[in-house]
């Protein structure tokens, strides 16, 4: 199919692109990767009469380092984050995650804000983002406000981004001495959305785990952190024992929507599984290094 006839706008600054944006409202949509857009125009599943191409504000695009946050534009793209080494330098899991995201075709074109704002329940960087408690901005003609990733997220495909209001930058706060991390998903085929996917991070002092941050992705409309189930396992020396029952608390905590094609227990399952693999991974990197 193709898509419903529209204006196509090329601003060529940000204050031109939050002026249209002021202007048309919800008659308009940005498009950046264009990887989700698209194609829900040519399924008339979105039909704007204004198209917004934000792709000659480079100013929107790079990752830098500023203060505790490794802060990345929205017009970023996907491999870009993926082989940054300022980011896999102090933010190891945002690149790893961005290194999953479908094929190689599409890390090219797809950014970061252009995923964040499809909110796709199964989305990589929205699991990253909330697990870590990005901040996210948000620019219109009115100004500039900051929203937490557990306020952004509204729902499935939902966001707290208003009609005349863009994403400009990510912060996401750097890695801290004795915190590793670790990403893992599981899909059908390779490239496909994830069924499920697990974000964590373990931070340890004195041999004991003095911090766990662990998202899940997949399992409900809108990625969640799981922080009640864990009060249990903080403070201890982590072991097999350790990892099992975290895994099984982390099958407990969700409770994942019954569908015919995927019913929830297999979500569940396969959140444990994951979780398990990856404190696996986290033991055995830590056993690795030299006392
Ligand atoms: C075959 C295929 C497989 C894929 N697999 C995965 C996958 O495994 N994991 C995954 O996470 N994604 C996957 N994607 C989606 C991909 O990551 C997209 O890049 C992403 O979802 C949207 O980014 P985009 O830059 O292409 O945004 P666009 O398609 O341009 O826009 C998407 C939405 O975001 C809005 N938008 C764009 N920029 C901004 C902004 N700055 N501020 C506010 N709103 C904005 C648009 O108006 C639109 O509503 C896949 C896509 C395809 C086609």
């Amino acid at each position: 199919m193709k898509p419903a006839s529209f204006e196509y706008h090329r601003p060529a600054s940000i204050g031109e692109a939050l002026k249209l944006l002021a202007e048309h409202r919800a008659e308009a949509k940005l498009i950046s990767g264009g990887q989700s857009l698209v194609p829900m125009m040519n399924m008339r599943l979105a039909s704007p009469a204004h198209l917004i191409d934000i792709n000659d504000l480079s100013e929107l695009a790079g990752v830098k380092k500023r203060g505790d946050l490794i802060e990345i534009g929205t017009l970023t793209r996907h491999h870009e984050v993926a082989s940054s080494s300022l980011a896999a330098a102090h933010c190891p899991l945002v690149s790893q995650a961005a290194s999953t995201i479908g094929h190689y075709a599409i890390r090219q074109r797809g950014t970061l804000g252009g995923s964040l704002a499809h909110a796709d329940p199964a989305a990589q960087m929205s699991l990253v983002a909330r697990t870590l408690d990005a901040r996210i901005t948000l620019a219109s003609h009115a100004g500039e406000r900051e929203l937490a990733s557990v306020e952004f997220f509204e729902g499935a495909m939902t966001t707290a981004i208003r009609p005349d209001e863009m994403i400009v930058r990510v912060g996401f706060p750097i890695q801290q001495p004795g915190e590793r991390s670790a990403f893992k998903l599981f899909s059908r085929r390779h490239g496909d959305y994830a069924i499920v996917s697990v974000a964590l991070v373990v931070g340890m002092q004195e041999g004991r785990v003095a911090r766990l941050q662990l998202g899940v992705g997949g399992a409900s409309p809108v990625p969640i952190r799981l922080d009640r189930a864990l009060d249990d396992f903080l403070g201890k020396v982590p072991d097999a024992g350790w990892v099992e029952s975290m895994a099984l608390a982390s099958y407990h905590a969700i409770t994942p929507e019954e569908s015919t094609r995927i019913p929830a227990i297999y979500r569940k399952e396969l959140t444990q599984t994951l979780v398990s693999q990856a404190l696996n991974e986290l033991l055995a990197e830590q056993e690795m290094e030299p006392a």
